[in-house]
């Protein structure tokens, strides 16, 4: 029996959805979600995106082993972790810490997806992207194919560049939260791509204190795909909404998730999309935004990760 993408039901184009949130400023404008959060009920939304194009890789060269790396929540390799079940691929995780006796429900689902979870200290993770370590992994597991973290690797921008494809009607401005800087990335392609006078302008919100790092971590990810600076939409990242850092929050921002919620339908987290529309939020506050632009912000999903 062979498995096919087919057979995971990915259900896309994602909606996009108006809101009308009680934001100061918000009735200048229109804002829209699209809710990549909605495409598969356990594979979070950004990360099947980046995933897709290295599973059909995979998939053709018969690969059966791959490995990535995490930490003890991770999105991507829970969504990872789903996929390589479902398709009979073994998955051989390198988590980031000692959870031996304290697992996370990622962690639970990762075992009961057969995954191969191996525990590294923080020093060893920080290898992650060195090639003598790598090096060293292939030897260890030969003929496994290796994703990087949160699955950025130069296949994901193919498949998040689809999201700008997808979109039904022209938007000023995309907003995304920014981790591994892969999703930015790959929506700075895809408006690049687009005719010249309608591109978007791409801002993605910095979820972690990461000045001048993650834009380094984009500008690296796009020249990878022949993309510089000139072809280059207009993008840039916002630094003031990471709360203090990755994974961080307030009693504040966990209020307003819930506020948003309630009164829009929309399930939001404080890691990733918590901060995302809180931002939109101050932005908007502020008057960032011409009246009447319109807007998209992109719900990467990743609810999982909130999980206790
Ligand atoms: C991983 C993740 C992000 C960050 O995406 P990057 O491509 O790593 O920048 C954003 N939102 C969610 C829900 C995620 O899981």
């Amino acid at each position: 029996m062979t498995h096919t993408l087919d057979q995971l039901q990915i259900s896309l184009p994602s909606p996009e959805q108006r809101i009308t949130p009680d934001w100061k400023n918000a009735e200048r404008l229109q804002i829209w979600v699209k809710r990549d959060d909605l495409i598969h009920e356990v594979i979070s939304g950004n990360k099947w995106r980046k995933l897709r194009q290295s599973i059909r890789y995979a998939q053709t060269n018969h690969i059966q082993h791959i490995v990535s790396f995490g930490g003890g929540h991770s999105n991507h390799l829970h969504a990872l972790g789903y996929v390589c079940s479902a398709l009979k691929i073994k998955l051989t995780a390198i988590v980031r810490g000692h959870y031996h006796n304290n697992d996370t429900p990622m962690l639970r689902d990762l075992k009961a997806w057969q995954a191969d979870i191996q525990f590294v200290d923080r020093k060893t993770y920080q290898l992650r992207d060195d090639d003598a370590y790598l090096a060293a992994l292939s030897q260890q597991y030969p003929n496994a194919m290796f994703i990087p973290e949160g699955g950025s690797s130069a296949h994901a921008l193919t498949g998040v560049s689809e999201i700008l494809r997808e979109l039904r009607q022209t938007y000023d401005y995309i907003l995304a939260p920014v981790g591994s800087g892969g999703t930015l990335a790959g929506l700075i392609a895809g408006a690049s791509a687009q005719i010249s006078d309608k591109q978007a302008n791409i801002i993605g919100i910095g979820v972690l204190k990461g000045q001048d790092y993650l834009e380094k971590l984009v500008s690296n990810l796009l020249l990878k795909q022949a993309l510089g600076p000139v072809q280059q939409a207009n993008w840039h990242i916002e630094h003031g909404f990471h709360f203090n850092g990755y994974a961080k929050t307030t009693p504040e921002l966990t209020a307003f998730c819930q506020h948003v919620n309630h009164t829009l339908g929309i399930p939001i987290e404080p890691v990733y999309s918590g901060k995302l529309f809180w931002a939109a939020k101050k932005l908007i506050e502020q008057n960032t935004f011409a009246k009447d632009s319109r807007i998209l912000l992109l719900h990467t999903g990743g609810l999982q990760g909130a999980r206790n």
